[in-house]
This record gives C-alpha cells, sequence and structure tokens, in this order.
C-alpha cells in the first residue's frame, strides 16, 4: 500500500479535485451526447485524503504511486 509522504498514513486512493468541462448534447432523462471534453489539466491536483497535501499534479505519478512504482521525493504545493 501506498505511504504518504507527508503524514505517513497508509492510503489505498488518492482524492483527487479538478475541473473539466465538456459541450454536450442533452436529451433529458439524464441523457447525454458528449461531443467534447476539455480538460484543464493546470487545475488537477491528487491529494492525500488524510492530510489533504497536494501529492500529485500529474496523473501519471499519481497512478505509479498508487502502484507502488513511484515514491514522492517530496511534497508538494507549499511555496511553488
Ligand atoms: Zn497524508
Amino acid at each position: 500500500m501506498a505511504v504518504c509522504p507527508n503524514c505517513e498514513a497508509e492510503i489505498e486512493y488518492l482524492q483527487y479535485s479538478g475541473r473539466k468541462s465538456c459541450s454536450a448534447r442533452y436529451f433529458g432523462g439524464h441523457i447525454y451526447e458528449v461531443d467534447q471534453e476539455f480538460a484543464e489539466f493546470g487545475d488537477e491536483q491528487w491529494c492525500c485524503p488524510k492530510c489533504h497535501e497536494v501529492l500529485f499534479t500529474n496523473e501519471c505519478l499519481a497512478d505509479g504511486f498508487l502502484r507502488g512504482k513511484v515514491i514522492p521525493a517530496k511534497v508538494l504545493g507549499e511555496g511553488g
């Protein structure tokens, strides 16, 4: 299991926050037909669910972390 480098909690998922906007056609009855999706990568964050520290801003690294392949060298989110 992955271990948070900030609070050392064992975590099995990361709290994701981000913004995605899309252009879709709505037909009623919860039926959407998505034409285009726009990801705004600059706003995406993967945080520790325990201490809410931002650990990753990159999905590949976040995925590797949960698979035990990436050890974060330092905690992001302070200073810049
Ligand atoms: Zn943590």
